[in-house]
């Protein structure tokens, strides 16, 4: 091809290029941005911290402060949107979003308070996510839902016990 004709080709396909950042830059439908967290739906589950690998979610457990809290770094997300997909409220939308060098280490902090074991008084969950719990379930098995898993497990095996001694 002469030099002609690709001045040629090049006037005729005209300008491809954005003059980013002067100019805005649609993403295409699909896209993966930043993940925004709302905390007035979340209920403290910790699904998302459980999916995410490369730990961009960590759940503190500030006991003394009675709360469970959920930070999530920007630096660490690789925006592969499985923290929205396993919440079980949508408490996490996955924005399009992605100009994030501004945006520092922790970008979304929420604190829930903790739900405390109604036998021992132990923070096992948060009051949120206990509520959702309950809700959930039907009347026969939500019996001994607000208990922490230590008491339950005794609770459970207490009445095994029982229940074995009356059979006999
Ligand atoms: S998008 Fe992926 S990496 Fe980022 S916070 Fe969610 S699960 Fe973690
Ligand atoms: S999965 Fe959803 S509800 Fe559970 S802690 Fe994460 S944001 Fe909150």
């Amino acid at each position: 091809m002469s030099r002609l004709s690709w001045v040629k080709t090049a006037l005729e396909v005209g300008v491809v290029t954005k003059k980013y950042p002067y100019e805005d830059v649609e993403v295409p439908e699909g896209f993966r941005g930043l993940p925004e967290f709302d905390a007035v739906k979340c209920i403290g589950c910790t699904s998302c911290a459980n999916v995410c690998t490369p730990d961009a979610i960590r759940v503190v457990e500030d006991v003394g402060s009675g709360v469970r809290r959920l930070e999530y770094r920007v630096g660490k997300c690789i925006f592969c949107g499985r923290c929205a997909e396993v919440c079980p409220v949508s408490a996490i939308t996955i924005s399009k979003e992605f100009e994030l060098a501004y945006k520092g280490e922790v970008v979304h902090v929420i604190e829930l308070r903790y739900a405390r074991c109604s036998v021992c008084g132990k923070p096992f969950t948060t009051s949120k996510h206990l509520t959702h719990v309950e809700g959930k379930l039907s009347e026969v098995i939500r019996e001994n839902v607000d208990l922490c898993p230590d008491c339950k497990r005794r609770v459970s095996i207490n009445s095994i016990i029982q229940s074995a001694g009356a059979v006999r």
